[in-house]
Formats: C-alpha cells, structure tokens, sequence
C-alpha cells in the first residue's frame, strides 16, 4: 500500500528520474544557471504547446500577475474587476501596485467568477478583469471577452491552476487556458499541474509589443544593457527548472488526463451520496482538476474533514475564507458588497487527495473513508 498523500511529487519523479537527473547535471556542467539556453528553449518549447506567438518564463505565477498588470500601463486607483474565491497572489499584486482590487462573486456550480455579476461592478474607472481558472475548469471567457470589448478592458488570465485547460468558444474554436486574454499568467509551483522542483512562472500573449514589454519589465526594465527603460523587476526562471519544465512539459498533457481519469473515479464513488456534490465541469472547457473538490452540504464539512483526519485520509480546504473577508483587504471593502456563493462555499469545500500517480487501491480507501462518514 502506498501512503497517502494531497500530492505525491516523489513517485511522478521517480518515473522520470534518469531525464531529470541529466537535465540537472546538465546545467551544473555547463554553469549557465541564470538565463541559460534552456529558458529560451522552453518558452518556446511552452508557447508551441499553448498555441500562442509569446511565452516569457519569470521567478513564480505572483511576479507573472504583477508584470501583467506593469505592462498594461496600469495607473494607482485604476479598477481590477477579480474573483472573491482564489488564491490570495491574484488579488495581492493588484493591491500592491496600487490598483484597487474590486471583488465579484462566483459561480456555485463551479467556484469560477460569476461573469452575470461582472457586468455591474464595472465603473469608468475599470481597466481590466482578471479571471481564475480556479481548480483546473476554464471561467467562462466568452461572455468575459465581449464584456470587455464592450467597455475596453483588458483581460489577465490566472491560469495557475489551470495549464493545459481548453475553452470552447461557441462557433467551435478551441483554445488554451492563458491564450485567450490579453495577457495570461501561470506558475510552475511544483503543486501545479505543470510545477517544478522550486519556484517558476511564465506570462503569455499574441501581441509583440507587449510581449517586448514584459521581457523588459521582467529584466529591471532593461532591454539594452545597463540601460533602464522603465521601472522593473528581477523575476527570472532559473536554468534548472527550466531544464525540468523542458523534461515534464511534453508529459503534461498525460499528466492532465491522469488526473481526470481519478477524478472520474472518485465521482463514480460519490456522486450518489446524499449530502455530497462531486465537481461539475461547465460545457465550454475541460477539465485537468488541479484540484478535486467536494460540496458538503448541510454543514458536515467540518465533520467530515475530521472523520477523513481520524482516518489517516489526507485532505485540505481550499479556500476556508473568502478573500473580501481576509483582513488585509478590508479597506478596499464597502458595504454594499455582498458574496453569497463564496460565504456559502467556503464552508463547504473540501478537497481530496489529487495527483498524476493515484492507483485504484488508493483511490478505494479514500472513497470507502468519505463513504463510511455518510454510513454512520
Ligand atoms: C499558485 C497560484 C498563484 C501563485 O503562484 P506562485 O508561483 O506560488 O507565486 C496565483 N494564482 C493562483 C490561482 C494560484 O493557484
């Protein structure tokens, strides 16, 4: 019997040793530790994957948020339209560069932004949305995009959790979390569907100037040296994780499926449990469950979380609070503000262990543990 785990790194790398071990080795040979071959190799290697014209690799998916919103020209007390149910990074840089994070509530079906009440929360100072891939399922870009072809907003996505992902546009086209926004950002935090073995992140865009714009940004506003164009940042992707990304990449899409297959497993399990809501994807995209996610209804989710510790069955809520009532963000707070969905969901989601190498027997245990929970 393997031990559980939330994620097991150990077992993926021991299955991709002998690539990574070279890889590295490769790197200390050659002493290029920093801005080495092997980035350029791998953004280019990343944006022929994701189908988009530029992929510039960065230091973790918050400083690819933040250059995003540096190099949209952003200006102290403009409006970021996000979600309240995300990772606290996505809303931490908009407040950081001054910007003034305005939350909207999500969807309960699929704890992504909820795009009906975007609408109303954009005033003449919005500038741009910043919708979450959250958990490995697509938000619902579409709507989003017109929205802001409406009112002239720029669209970062924070595809974090959702690297891999595909949106299908109505007429048919089918494209990539990240590639579909202005700018899309992700991390390669060794959790993430794509991560590796310490922090990395990588911003995303068709468009050449700004892509020009972000190199710079991300290389003390530097683009010839020693001359500093504008006021940046030190953020690079080291050598190494670079040479990793370029070993795991081409097994990411495996990767993905792997991860559907035991979350498919797991609602096969669940789904007919009383009191239990397995994950529901929307139509429009697929999914790579960066996370999979249970709604326990009827306020058993505390109950349930201790029944699962009791039985050695890892576990973990994402997120228990929901960001407008984190304290750092209770100035940006007024009001009429109200959240519904997220107050409701955040006391009930409960995550199960999810990643590339769950067996069956695994599988088996963790669901037989949530099962007798409900059998009491
Ligand atoms: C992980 C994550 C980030 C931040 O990435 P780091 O590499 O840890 O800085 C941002 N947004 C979301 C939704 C994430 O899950």
């Amino acid at each position: 019997m393997n031990p559980l785990q939330m994620v097991d790194l150990k077992s993926q790398y021991q299955r991709i040793k002998p690539q990574i071990d070279n890889a590295i080795q490769g790197v200390i040979d050659s002493c290029q530790f920093v801005k080495g071959a092997e980035v350029k190799t791998f953004e280019q290697e990343l944006a022929q994957y994701l189908g988009v014209q530029h992929a510039i690799a960065c230091g973790n998916g918050t400083d690819a948020l933040q250059v995003a919103l540096m190099a949209l020209g952003l200006k102290p007390g403009d409006e970021v339209i996000t979600t309240d149910f995300t990772f606290i990074a996505t809303v931490e840089v908009i407040a950081l560069l001054g910007l003034k994070p305005v939350l909207v509530d999500v969807d309960m079906a699929t704890f992504n932004i909820d795009v009906e009440k975007v609408e109303k929360s954009i005033t003449p100072r919005t500038k741009a949305i910043v919708p979450v891939h959250l958990f490995g399922q697509c938000a619902n870009m579409e709507p989003l995009l017109k929205l802001a072809e409406k009112y002239g907003l720029y669209v970062v996505e924070d595809t974090a959790q959702g690297l891999g992902a595909e949106y299908r546009f109505s007429d048919g086209t089918v494209r990539k979390a990240g590639t579909i926004g202005t700018i899309g950002c992700t991390s390669f935090f060794p959790s993430k569907n794509l991560g590796c073995y310490g922090d990395g992140g990588a911003l995303f865009t068709n468009d050449d100037q700004l892509a020009e714009q972000i190199r710079c940004l991300t290389n003390h506003g530097m683009k010839v040296r020693y001359h500093h164009d504008m006021i940046g940042v030190n953020s690079r992707l080291d050598t190494i994780q670079a040479a990793i990304l370029r070993v795991k990449l081409p097994h990411l899409d495996e990767y993905n499926r792997a991860r559907l297959a035991a979350a498919e497993k797991y609602n096969a399990a669940l789904s007919d449990i009383d009191g239990l809501e397995t994950p529901v994807t929307s139509a429009f995209t697929t999914h790579i469950f960066h996370q999979y996610t249970l709604k326990v209804k009827n306020g058993q989710r505390d109950a349930l979380k201790k029944h699962l510790d009791e039985q050695g069955i890892p576990n973990m809520v994402y997120y228990p609070i929901p960001l407008h009532r984190q304290k750092a963000f209770e100035p940006y707070m007024t009001e009429n503000d109200s959240f519904p969905v997220s107050e409701t969901i955040c006391g009930e989601v409960l995550s199960l262990p999810m990643h590339t190498e769950l067996d069956d027997e695994q599988i088996e245990r963790i669901t037989a543990a949530v099962k007798s929970f409900f059998e009491r």
